[in-house]
C-alpha cells in the first residue's frame, strides 16, 4: 500500500533539498534525494570516460552500474558498486555529468523502480524533477519550489564555497542556466510542474521562511 508520499519538485539551487531534509526532520519522513541517484551514474561515466551524451555507451554501462541507497541518521549515503560517493557525485563537474545522463530513458527507467521502492515501504518526502509528474504522480502533496536564476546561483555557488571547490558565481550561474534549459526541454519527464502541483517562489526568502512556508503548506493538505 503506498504511504503518504511528499513530491518537491524544481529546478537546481530552489533550495529543494535544504528544505526538503528540514521538513522531513519536522514530519518524521524518509527523505529521497533523486538527483543524487542520477549524479550517481554521472560519476561511474565521469570516472569511466563514458561520453555522458552517448546513449548507446551509457545504456550498455548500466550493467556494471550497483546504487544502494542508505539512510543513517537522517542522512542519504549513496553507494557505487560498493564504494561511498556520497561526497565525489557534488564535485561540480558532476551536475553536467548527470543531467546529461539523465536525459537517456535506458537511464530513467533504470532508476524508477528504486525511487517508487522507497516510497512503498516508508512515508517520504522526495525530491527531483520528475517526482510529481512521472514517479510518484500519486503523492498526496506535490509542490513545485522556483526562485529567480540569480537567486538560485547564489545558493549554489555558497554550498560549493564551503565544500572548498574552486568555481566563480559566473561559471555557477551559466552552468546553471544550460542544465535547467536541458532539464526542461528534454523528451523524457521534463523538468515541468505537475498539474496540481502548488507552485512556491522562495527568491528572497530565508531558508527559515521556506521550511515554515512550506510546513504550514504540508500540514494543512496532510490533516485533509
Ligand atoms: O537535484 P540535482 O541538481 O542533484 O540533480 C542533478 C541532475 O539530475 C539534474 O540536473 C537533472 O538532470 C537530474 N535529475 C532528474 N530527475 C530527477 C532528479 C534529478 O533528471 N528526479
Amino acid at each position: 500500500m503506498n504511504k503518504a508520499a511528499i513530491a518537491i519538485d524544481g529546478p537546481s539551487g530552489a533550495g529543494k533539498s535544504t528544505i526538503s531534509k528540514l521538513i522531513a526532520k519536522a514530519f518524521g519522513f524518509t527523505y529521497v534525494d533523486t538527483g543524487a541517484i542520477y549524479r550517481t551514474v554521472g560519476v561511474y561515466a565521469y570516472r569511466n570516460g563514458i561520453d555522458p551524451k552517448n546513449a548507446v555507451e551509457v545504456e550498455r554501462a548500466l550493467a556494471d552500474i550497483n546504487i544502494e541507497i542508505k539512510h543513517e541518521k537522517a542522512m542519504q549515503r549513496l553507494y557505487l558498486n560498493g564504494e561511498d560517493v556520497t561526497d565525489a557525485i557534488r564535485e561540480h563537474i558532476i551536475s553536467q555529468y548527470a543531467s546529461d545522463v539523465s536525459a537517456i530513458p535506458a537511464v530513467r527507467a533504470f532508476l524508477l523502480d528504486m525511487q517508487r521502492g522507497f516510497a512503498l515501504r516508508d512515508n517520504v518526502i522526495m525530491d527531483g524533477r520528475d517526482i510529481g509528474t512521472v514517479v510518484l504522480p500519486d503523492a498526496k502533496i506535490k509542490i513545485f519550489l522556483t526562485a529567480t536564476d540569480e537567486d538560485r546561483a547564489r545558493r549554489r555557488y555558497e554550498e560549493l564555497l564551503l565544500k572548498g571547490q574552486d568555481v566563480s558565481f559566473e561559471k555557477v550561474l551559466a552552468d546553471m542556466r544550460l542544465r535547467d534549459e536541458q532539464d526542461s526541454s528534454r523528451a523524457v519527464a521534463p523538468l515541468v510542474p505537475a498539474s496540481d502541483a502548488i507552485m512556491v517562489d522562495t527568491t528572497g526568502n530565508t531558508l527559515e521562511q521556506s521550511v515554515e512556508l512550506l510546513k504550514e503548506i504540508i500540514s494543512a493538505r496532510l490533516g485533509e
